[in-house]
Parts: C-alpha cells; sequence; structure tokens
C-alpha cells in the first residue's frame, strides 16, 4: 500500500521523477539529492512501509539482493574503491524520511565520507547483560 503524505512513495512509483539507476516490480533504486559521495544511491520498495521492522520479509530479502547487483554495477562504473551499506531506523539513528530505505555510499581512498563510527571500550559484564537481554527478547 502506498500512503499518499509519503514522498517516497511517490518517488518510487514514478509520481515524482528522479534519477533512476534501476527499477524491477518491487523497487527502485534513484540517486540521492545530497549524496555523502559521487553516486550515493538509495534503494526504494514501492510498497510503503516506515522501517526495517514493519518491512515484509521477502521485501527486506528484495532489498539485500538489488545492493548485491545494482552495489556491483557501482563498483564497476563509478571505479570506487567500497561500497557501505547504511540503513537508519527512527530519528535517533538518523532516519529522516520514514519510508524504509537502504544507502548505497560508494567510497573512494581518502573521501571523508562521514558514515564511520568512533569506537568505545566495551566493558565485560555488561556486554553479558546486554547479550543476554537480547537474546531473552528473541526467545
Ligand atoms: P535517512 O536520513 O536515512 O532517512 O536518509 C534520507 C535520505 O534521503 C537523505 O540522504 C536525503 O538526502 C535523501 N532525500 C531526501 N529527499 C530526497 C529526494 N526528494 N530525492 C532524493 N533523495 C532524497
Ligand atoms: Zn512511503
Amino acid at each position: 500500500m502506498k500512503d499518499q503524505n509519503c514522498i517516497f512513495c511517490k518517488i518510487a512509483n514514478g509520481e515524482i521523477p528522479s534519477n533512476t539507476v534501476y527499477e524491477d516490480e518491487n523497487f527502485r533504486v534513484i540517486l540521492d539529492l545530497s549524496p555523502a559521495s559521487k553516486g550515493h544511491a538509495l534503494i526504494l520498495p514501492k510498497e510503503h512501509a516506515e522501517n526495517l521492522f514493519t518491512l515484509p520479509e521477502e521485501t527486506a530479502q528484495g532489498a539485500i539482493l538489488v545492493a548485491k547487483k545494482v552495489g556491483a554495477a557501482m563498483m564497476e562504473a563509478l571505479s570506487c574503491t567500497g561500497l557501505n551499506l547504511v540503513q537508519n531506523n527512527g530519528a535517533s539513528a538518523g532516519q529522516t524520511v520514514m519510508h524504509f530505505h537502504l544507502h548505497l555510499i560508494p567510497r573512494y581512498d581518502g573521501d571523508g565520507a562521514m558514515v564511520q563510527w568512533e569506537p568505545h571500550s566495551s566493558d565485560p559484564a555488561e556486554q553479558e547483560q546486554i547479550a543476554e537481554k537480547i537474546r531473552e527478547a528473541l526467545a
């Protein structure tokens, strides 16, 4: 289902023009309007889902297959030397458009694109507690 107020629904379904690099029955891949690096693209499902957790399983699987196919083409076409997949869920994770999307960010040596985090030290006891909480939620 489409959400009438969602800009990515409109782009994915061709109601708003975009720089499309790939399209199939379920997805459209477009260039990001404000790219982190040259060629930064977004994989948009045509069906509306706010985030990974409300996305149907087969769409989640399909998104990774599109990333593999289009990412390989980008590596060849753009001569990038790496590529990040980024997918934000929730405002605190940096999600600004509330329609699931998977970023394909081509990387070039020394490009300075800000997709890396600063590592922190970890406490073994706390790590064990965290792991236990997650295991419990999965049980
Ligand atoms: P996120 O922060 O993960 O929600 O990413 C949203 C992305 O969508 C950002 O990288 C924006 O630059 C990009 N974006 C927002 N509006 C448009 C648009 N109309 N066309 C293409 N990209 C867009
Ligand atoms: Zn939408």
